[in-house]
């Protein structure tokens, strides 16, 4: 399957109840060939409005971190484990996360990228693909707000980097 095969099933995607809600679709953005795939929980409204992830305060905030370890977020692929926006920015449910991560499974067996950061307790349910190395860490958003999860944030972009993903 081609990421643009994927891409074009999220977009039709009707397995939820979701995209009643939604403007865009948000199936991810970054190169087919990357070798860092960050993971975060599904699209805000800013998201929604463009079909791009991570580019509300979430976003400017992981664009600081990745800044600072000089990571490059164009080299990066960047989505989330579903793909909709939910009403009121509500947790999605598990039966959305259980319909929308097939997608994510796709999206990582097209990319193989070497490693895929799963941020915040929702990602951590990725399905698991053979051969690739996974890292949980916070949210943004929560790293954002509580110095202990933004220590540990930190602390897990700053060793990303030996995972030899530039
Ligand atoms: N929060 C997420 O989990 N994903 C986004 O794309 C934006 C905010």
């Amino acid at each position: 399957m081609t990421l643009e095969e994927v891409n074009k099933q999220i977009k039709n995607c009707r397995k939820c109840r979701l995209w009643q809600n939604a403007k865009h679709a948000v199936p991810g953005e970054g190169p087919v060939k990357a070798k860092l795939m960050l993971v975060g929980q599904n699209p805000g409204a800013n998201e929604d409005k463009t079909g791009k992830p991570f580019i509300g305060r979430a976003g400017k905030f992981l664009n600081k971190v990745l800044a600072k370890n000089n990571i490059n977020r164009e080299e990066v692929f960047v989505t989330n484990i579903v793909k909709h926006v939910s009403p009121e920015n509500r947790k999605p449910l598990p039966d959305e996360i259980a319909a929308c991560a097939p997608y994510l499974e796709d999206q990582i067996r097209t990319i193989k990228p070497k490693l895929v950061v799963l941020m915040g307790k929702v990602a951590w349910k990725a399905p698991r693909v053979e051969g690739v190395t996974y890292v949980e860490t916070y949210h943004p958003s929560a790293a954002m707000r509580f110095t202990k999860m933004r220590e540990r944030f930190l602390e897990d972009f700053s060793t990303i980097k030996k995972h030899r993903i530039q």
